[in-house]
């Protein structure tokens, strides 16, 4: 009894377990009743709100899941820590210029997020980058005031510069930074022809690059940015038009996520030396950008892996000034404004993807008979023979043998020797081989190779309410990962290994692959399901580059959205819900007219009581519901 308790499941033992204290940057936790937390300071207060409260208040509403989340508290968190880390460290350094953040507006566009970084980011002159037309369009319009600065990366027509020339007229600072040197003569003509001069600045190729997914985004190679004598020409071209003044800033972007600080480091020296080669060139400069980059620590590892970092908010910030300190005073160049465009860091936190689970599919082995059918194929009475002698010391070679009996019996299906039902008993004796080889592994000294991972291969499937597809695009595309953790039961052990397949039916609509403190794993451990109980999960730090870059796999469609701010009292408020696509909205995404499709479908009905088949009453039925279906959710509805 006495041991029983001590060995009872805690809250803790699954925030080792998940490492949610590791990625959850301080945002995330597990309370002492088992249910992950979310942690934030309002008005000086630290308070905390739990999932499952949450979950439960939107279902009360009648919100179906899955739901994106959005938690305000967290977007503007990260905005005060940006800017309040890169003050502190110009202040600590004695640097002489200011820091001025922008957020790329391509990493999350939603009108409500932008909304928000604007609202909330105007006291710290935080502004916003736009890469097209129309992310122009919607920062001209966002943008909070003339001290926050526009920036326009990306091709540019002569539309593009029009609209940021009549912003610069009306007080705006708007930057456009010259990604080719073909945009250079458009924007002289377009400034001459309505007479505004143009801030502007140049986006550097260096040849510094960056670990990580994005690698190519820096470097030689790179798709953008300007050569040495690309940037050599455009100085000439603006000293022989007298417009030298113009050139105010300079800019690179190494890419997105970078894990090692080193990198960091290595390109802000070497933007030093070009931002003081351009000063002493004539130009007029002032403002440095570099770019995004600043990542995000998904698996909580605090390393230079793909999906971590390892370094701080601080050592960036510190980093960063101190690298340009060095080289600038060297030069005797005064120090210019620092912009960056963190993207990622500021929004990844702040959305959460929360779903039910609807199923589960267990590998596992169901009882045996007590003896082999009469009439058993000798391959079938060899695979049940094994399950009698198999012992610590053949494991291996009982394996082996168990593979081979098993394609035999495959085989012999094939060609009509073995029927159905002794297929399916053979494939069950080979589970029950494979479930006390893997029972048994670890009282091996030395675990063959071939049996490595053979416990890692029994695993659930549990079937979730969302699509990978639409809601966590990069984890399909570029095998990123989120941390995974069920929002409640953690006084419970969970006790399954699984993977996770969302509801799309397509054999990538899967996550087998789960941050981990050391590696990556590729199963995560799960509560059994309960009878009459809802299982939730939740997929953590999905705010940035998810939203949009889904597509609609199998039609499913957009999530319900509901973005909450937590108040000083602990309870939280709704403050907006933005319904998920319907089946008309979705279908019509694809160029079908829901009431022509509607219409069709009537027909077919007709045609059906015509012949008999149906009664007009049940026509009547039958037409109803595919209405009403086209006004439903695309997921998984109870
Ligand atoms: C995508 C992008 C960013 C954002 O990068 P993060 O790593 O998300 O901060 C910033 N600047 C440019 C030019 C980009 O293309």
């Amino acid at each position: 009894m006495a041991k029983d308790l001590l060995s009872k499941w805690t809250s803790n033992d699954s925030a080792n377990l998940y490492g949610i204290k590791e990625w959850g940057a301080g945002y995330f936790d597990i309370n002492p009743d088992g249910e992950v937390i979310v942690k934030t300071t309002v008005s000086g207060k630290k308070v905390e709100v739990s999932l499952m409260d949450i979950v439960s208040g939107l279902t009360q509403r009648g919100t179906q899941m899955p739901v994106l989340l959005r938690l305000e508290n967290l977007l503007d968190n990260q905005i005060s820590l940006l800017n309040n880390q890169f003050a502190k460290a110009i202040k600590d350094g004695g640097y002489q210029g200011n820091y001025r953040g922008v957020f790329p507006i391509k990493v999350n566009q939603q009108q409500q997020v932008i909304e928000e970084i604007a609202r909330f980011g105007e006291k710290y002159h935080h502004g916003l980058e736009a890469g097209s037309k129309a992310e122009l369009m919607v920062a001209l319009a966002m943008i909070p005031s003339t001290e926050s600065l526009i920036i326009c990366n990306g091709y540019k027509d002569a539309e593009f510069f029009d609209m940021g020339l009549y912003a610069t007229e009306m007080g705006y600072k708007c930057f456009f930074v010259i990604e080719t040197p073909s945009e250079l003569p458009i924007l002289m003509e377009r400034s001459k022809a309505l007479g505004i001069a143009p801030r502007i600045g140049v986006r550097l190729k260096l040849s510094s690059r960056a670990g990580g997914h994005w690698q190519d985004s820096g470097g030689d190679n790179s798709l953008f940015g300007l050569t040495t004598s690309e940037i050599i020409d455009i100085i000439d071209q603006l000293k022989a038009e007298d417009m030298l003044s113009s050139l105010q800033l300079l800019h690179y972007h190494l890419g997105s996520q970078i894990p090692n600080i080193r990198d960091i480091r290595n390109a802000v020296q070497e933007t030093a030396r070009f931002y003081t080669e351009l000063v002493q060139e004539g130009a007029q400069m002032g403002y440095l950008d570099l770019g995004g980059g600043l990542a995000v620590d998904y698996d909580g590892s605090q390393t230079n892996y793909v999906h971590s970092k390892n370094y701080t908010l601080g050592e960036y910030c510190t980093d960063i000034v101190e690298g340009l300190r060095t080289v600038l005073d060297e030069h005797e160049v005064a120090h210019p404004n620092i912009v960056t465009e963190s993207g990622r860091a500021t929004v990844a936190y702040a959305s959460v993807l929360l779903f039910n689970v609807l199923d589960v599919t267990r590998l596992e082995s169901r009882p045996l008979p007590e003896t082999l059918p009469e009439d058993a194929d000798e391959m079938l009475v060899n695979l049940w023979e094994i399950l009698g002698y198999m012992n610590l010391k053949n494991m291996q070679e009982c394996y082996n043998d168990a593979l081979y009996y098993r394609s035999e019996i495959r085989e012999r299906f094939k060609h009509g020797q073995v029927s159905l039902r002794h297929r399916a008993l053979g494939e069950n004796i080979f589970l029950q081989v494979i479930e006390e080889i893997s029972a048994n592994l670890g009282r091996l000294k030395r675990v063959p190779k071939e049996l490595e991972g053979l416990d890692q291969a029994l695993y659930d499937i549990y079937y979730c309410n969302f699509s990978v597809f639409q809601s966590l695009p990069d984890a399909w595309a570029i095998d990123q990962i989120f941390p995974i953790i069920p929002i409640h039961r953690h006084r419970e052990k969970p006790e399954r290994q699984a993977i996770i397949g969302d509801i799309t039916c397509d054999s990538d609509g899967k996550i087998d692959k789960f941050a981990d403190l050391h590696d990556v794993k590729h199963t995560i451990s799960l509560h059994e399901l309960k009878a009459h109980e809802e299982y939730y999960l939740g997929i953590f730090l999905v705010g940035a580059y998810q939203e949009t870059l889904g597509d609609l796999h199998n039609l499913l469609g957009d999530t319900n959205i509901v973005s909450i701010r937590i108040q000083e009292d602990g309870s939280f408020d709704i403050l907006r819900e933005i319904e998920g696509d319907s089946v008309a909205e979705v279908i019509s995404y694809v160029e079908y007219d829901p009431k022509d499709v509607q219409n069709q479908f009537r027909k077919k009905a007709e045609q059906a009581v015509r012949s008999g088949k149906i009664s007009v009453q049940r026509r009547k039925t039958i037409v109803e519901s595919y209405e009403s279906s086209m006004r439903g959710y695309t997921y998984f509805e109870r």
